[in-house]
């Protein structure tokens, strides 16, 4: 048995009938982090000490037999834009590279009184912005399954942790894609729960208003125990959204027979790589099987999403990052100059720290943000942006008035050659088509491993209604009974 492959279920049945304990499993994973992370660069900061030490409580607290849940000592990696009292969270960025938080995010703090085990922080695009994470200021993190490939960005390092078995989940965030291209490329399992699921509070934001949390795990069944502990309001996000959450196990096990899978036809379109198309309708073959009804739906606005979601991210990151000014977090240009305290000064400031700190991704989103938001344009761009969303929005509602969820493919091609999109960042954008529509309308979406192309993982997103996360991992792990490409292991 090897201790580092383990899923949070076969951890957790060891775990409590004491046939290993959490610092044995803690000790296994950063031993083959040490052995195995050189090559994949997935971390960016790895928290061993404090692992050991939660480690420790958490078999404390199985030897008590108290308070245990289904993620006590069980070890997890999350991205480092999730805030982290005393431990380093940079967002992969030269702004925040010492930036150490005063303050834990909800979900630091729901995971760390679940009592699991987090042994670092995951390496990303820097504050969010990509989709290969190449964009990271500190090194790019490779793919698993073909080092010379790119693992899907922007929660890149997370994905890589948890399919080379570098922690048993991993906690990533999406504001257009961001969970569920890199669970594709990399063959596992990804949410981007509904907006407002998961609390943000603690969440550095990149855009407020569509950035979510979500798990990353080896399967559907580990998904679900995540999203049950993360899941629901906090007082300090008026986002967080008040509704009861169900037992979301309860849903696993469920026949899908009768539940109607919609097929958005505007998502099958040419330039589809062949592997990737024969994959997804492999996929749909197979719920058919399981009884599941298909149909074809059309989502009309489909191909306003891309632009929708870049102009609006553009304009509500430009504002949020506004706060890195050298004044309060993080690096700071004031040493440098000569009287930081003159007011003509502080201008110097404000510049020198963002152009010593942010990255060129970084500055032309913010540039392209500050435009969109100017007197003259905003009619033109922001609102307008806005005004669609509504209409991405009513697309889905009224797909979900004939299917129960919707399939689509996660990305046009598997992942692509490091290197291979750095110079031309449209193209990048350009590989967000199929995941960017779903953030501006706030539904949830789980990415599944479907099949190979070419040797690389394909992923399929399976898209529910709001806060129907329950459904989805109905569908997602009735496929994964009959299925097993979530259980292929990178050849590492
Ligand atoms: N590819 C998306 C972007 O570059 C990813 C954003 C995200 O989900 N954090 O904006």
């Amino acid at each position: 048995m090897q201790l580092h492959n383990l899923s949070i279920r076969e951890a957790h049945q060891l775990l409590i009938t004491k046939k290993i304990s959490s610092v044995e499993l803690t000790q296994a994973i950063l031993q083959r982090i040490r052995d195995v992370d050189p090559k994949v660069k997935s971390y960016v900061t790895i928290t061993d000490d404090l692992a050991l030490e939660q480690a420790r409580g958490a078999d404390e607290r199985i030897r008590k037999g108290e308070n245990i849940t289904p993620l006590t000592g069980i070890p997890f990696s999350m991205k480092d834009c999730i805030s982290t009292r005393d431990v380093r969270t940079t967002c992969s960025s030269k702004i925040l590279e010492n930036y150490i938080p005063q303050y834990n995010a909800i979900v630091t703090n729901r995971l760390a009184d679940a009592g699991a085990v987090l042994v670092g922080k995951t390496n990303m695009d820097e504050f969010g912005m990509g989709s290969s994470c190449e964009n990271s200021a500190f090194f790019p993190t490779s793919n698993p399954w073909d080092l010379t490939r790119v693992p899907g960005g922007s929660s890149g390092g997370t994905a890589a942790a948890v399919a080379a078995n570098l922690c048993t989940f991993g906690i990533g965030e999406d504001t257009g894609g961001s969970v569920r291209m890199p669970a594709g490329f990399c063959n596992i399992t990804g949410l981007k729960p509904t907006y407002g699921r998961v609390p943000r509070y603690g969440l550095i934001a990149l855009v407020s208003s569509f950035d979510c949390i979500g798990p990353m795990t080896r399967d559907v069944a580990d998904c679900a125990q995540v999203l049950q502990v993360i899941a629901g309001q906090d007082a300090h996000d008026s986002t967080s959204l008040l509704d009861a959450i169900p037992d979301y196990s309860e849903s696993l096990g469920k026949s899908v027979k009768g539940l109607r899978l919609g097929i958005p036809k505007e998502y099958f379109i040419a330039g589809m790589e062949a592997g990737v198309e024969r994959a997804i309708r492999e996929a749909i073959r197979i719920f058919e099987e399981l009884g599941m009804e298909i149909h074809e739906v059309s989502l009309p606005h489909t191909k306003y999403g891309l632009p929708v979601y870049y102009l609006i991210l553009f304009a509500e990151a430009s504002a949020n990052l506004a706060r890195f000014d050298g004044t309060r977090f993080g690096l700071s240009a004031n040493d440098g100059i000569a009287s930081p305290l003159g007011i003509e000064n502080i201008v110097d400031i404000y510049l020198k720290t963002r152009h010593d700190g942010f990255g060129d991704e970084v500055k032309r989103r913010i540039m392209l943000g500050a435009y969109t938001l100017s007197a003259g344009y905003y009619d033109a761009y922001y609102l307008k942006a806005q005004k669609v969303r509504t209409l991405l929005r009513r697309d889905f509602e009224t797909a979900f008035e004939k299917c129960d969820a919707l399939i689509a493919p996660i990305c046009p091609t598997t992942a692509f050659k490091l290197g291979e999109k750095t110079g031309d960042p449209l193209s990048m954008y350009l590989s967000d088509i199929y995941v960017a529509a779903t953030n501006p309308a706030g539904v949830p979406s789980l990415t599944i491993p479907c099949g190979f192309s070419n040797d690389m993982p394909v992923g399929m997103q399976l898209i529910g209604k709001h806060l129907d996360e329950q459904t989805l991992f109905q569908i997602g792990h009735a496929y994964q009974q009959v299925t097993d490409w979530h259980k292929q292991l990178p050849p590492l």
